[in-house]
């Protein structure tokens, strides 16, 4: 699974923190500001984030691809046809678009932003998604994070979804809601679980605040967040967003697990 956490991420993820938080205060006792280290191989990088040849390695999703899920397709089957994905198996959303494909320099990205060592590609990240996301930011109202429970946030003192969904809002022009869908429910981490346990463990997890309610009810939202894996997470945001009246709920993320050799029908 290419969303499991091992050991050896989770140290990585620890030296990382420890060797940025060196550099910061390096940095700052020369008074000069350091040069930026590519997320991925850690080489000094001009401008933001990734160097060029790491970038290059990233699979940016772009049309042709599934209607409803974003899915890429291998070749064009002309407009509006849908996965079979899609047909056997629709999401309460309406449509998903991602940036990237899930894969492994997308995973040290959104490693690298959720554990909090590299907030500064946030920026970065929420543009390449505002881009892939321009169809549903300009046909939406507002836009909701996929929120973590609050004894999470306050371990983490962020919510990586909320912080991608800043930028994004700021890129599109489209309001960002902070705290109308709230986690109700402190769930199991997702890593390690199968589908069916997935949907089971984020059951009940989500509801939408009765005095947010009227901020939510008729209108259409872009629901964002970091990865979509199996989609058992934003699937019950997404219901959580329609019981309380959305009009209609899209996605947007930064990253989507794709498996190869997706074949339109
Ligand atoms: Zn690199």
């Amino acid at each position: 699974m290419p969303t499991q956490l091992t050991a050896a991420d989770a140290r990585s993820a620890r030296l990382a923190r420890l060797s940025g938080a060196a550099r910061a205060i390096f940095g700052l006792a020369l008074g000069v500001a350091l040069p930026q280290l590519c997320a991925a191989c850690r080489e000094p990088v001009e401008g933001e984030g990734l160097c060029a040849a790491c970038w290059s390695r990233l699979s940016f999703i772009a049309p042709p691809y599934c209607e409803r899920l974003g899915i890429p397709f291998p070749f064009d089957p002309g407009p509006g046809i849908l996965s079979m994905e899609a047909i056997a198996d629709p999401p309460a959303y309406n449509r998903a678009r991602a940036a990237v494909c899930f894969d492994e320099i997308a995973r040290v990205l959104v490693h690298a932003l959720k554990y909090g060592d590299r907030l500064d590609l946030a920026p970065m990240m929420g543009r390449w998604m505002a881009n892939a996301g321009r169809e549903l930011t300009r046909e939406a109202d507002l836009m909701v994070a996929v929120p973590l429970h609050w004894r999470r946030q306050w371990a983490r003192r962020f919510n990586q979804s909320a912080l991608l969904a800043d930028v994004v809002g700021k890129a599109s022009g489209l309001r960002v809601s902070h705290g109308a869908l709230k986690r109700v429910k402190a769930t199991a981490q997702q890593v390690g679980l199968g589908r069916s346990e997935r949907a089971q463990n984020v059951q009940g997890a989500f509801r939408v605040r009765p005095d947010a309610r009227i901020e939510v009810a008729g209108r259409r939202l872009v629901l964002v967040d970091d990865v979509l894996t199996s989609g058992a997470t934003i699937e019950a945001c997404t219901q959580a967003l329609l019981r309380a009246g959305a009009a209609s709920v899209d996605v947007l993320v930064f990253a989507r697990v794709v498996a190869p050799a997706r074949v339109p029908i």
